[in-house]
């Protein structure tokens, strides 16, 4: 088993991940050779341009990516391989063990059902409890991330939030389960600056509470610094650099690394 300097062993491990996508008479390489990995109660931090393959490399440990992606490589949870797993078992793994928000949550919000309703169907894909005991645990969860009066908004539709309140909803749905892991696939680009930092610190707080890992997909290197303990960066579906938070900014070894933080604020 790979091990990190601190004995932490790794929760997920991606290893030698590629992905190309069949377009017609054209392939596209998204992803070439990835690895990366994060240990259990770790947050780490995946940047790079847009296109660089961060989405989809998530969206292979997640089971996520259309008919025409060819995948190959490795992607273990604990001791299970996730490329070996069937359909079925790899969705009751994706839903109860990695837990996923992505930048819009309208895109995983039915709009015409409650998020109380949305909440109690996620728990009980995964765990045999009654729908009663489902709403009250979906209640407490809006609680948890900072839903004010959860139990008086819990019967709200979607649309009746803010964005960074949706955006609290899909974290409690993420976490409906209790994931092992929360994928975050850039969160909170399309929010303004104050609710990015709270969405920022919400997950913070959850992931220390919880001794949960968090892979962060982000281009902020500011919300990098603040939050990540090791940082991949991905550039043309490469790794091209990955190291510890500090040491990638003290002395980032790769030109496109050092030009990000240059461009940093
Ligand atoms: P990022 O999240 O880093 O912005 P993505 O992982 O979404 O980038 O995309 C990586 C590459 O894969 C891009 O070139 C993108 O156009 C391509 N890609 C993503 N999804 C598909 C798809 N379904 N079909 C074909 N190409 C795709
Ligand atoms: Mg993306």
């Amino acid at each position: 088993m790979v091990t990190f300097a601190s004995g932490v062993a790794d929760l997920l491990a991606i290893r030698e991940l590629t992905v190309t996508f069949r377009t017609g008479g054209r392939d596209v390489y998204a992803v070439r050779g990835v690895d990366l990995s994060v240990a259990e109660g770790e947050t780490l931090a995946v940047v790079g341009e847009s296109g660089s393959g961060k989405s989809v490399t998530m969206m292979a440990a997640l089971g996520l990516l259309p008919d025409n992606a060819e995948v190959s490589g490795s992607i273990r949870l604990g001791d299970r391989e996730l490329l070996a797993m069937e359909e079925r078992a790899l969705r009751s793994v994706r839903g109860a063990e990695i837990g996923v928000v992505f930048q819009d949550p309208m895109s995983s919000l039915n709009p015409v059902h409650t998020v109380s309703r949305q909440i109690a169907e996620a728990i009980r894909a995964h765990s045999d409890v009654s729908r009663a005991a489902a709403h009250a645990r979906a209640v407490e969860l809006l609680g948890e991330v900072g839903i004010p009066d959860a139990k008086g908004r819990a019967d709200d539709y979607p649309h009746q939030f803010s964005g960074g309140m949706r955006q609290r909803v899909m974290i409690a749905m993420a976490l409906a389960c209790g994931p092992r892991v929360l994928v975050a696939d850039e969160p909170t680009t399309a929010l303004d600056v104050t609710v990015q930092a709270q969405i920022v610190d919400l997950v913070d707080r959850i992931r220390a509470e919880r001794g949960m890992s968090v892979i962060w997909i982000s281009h902020d290197l500011g919300v990098v610094a603040q939050i990540a303990d090791r940082v991949t960066v991905m550039y043309a579906g490469r790794v091209i650099e990955q190291g510890s938070c500090a040491d990638l900014f003290d002395a980032a070894v790769h030109p496109y690394t050092a030009r990000l933080l240059r461009a940093m604020p």
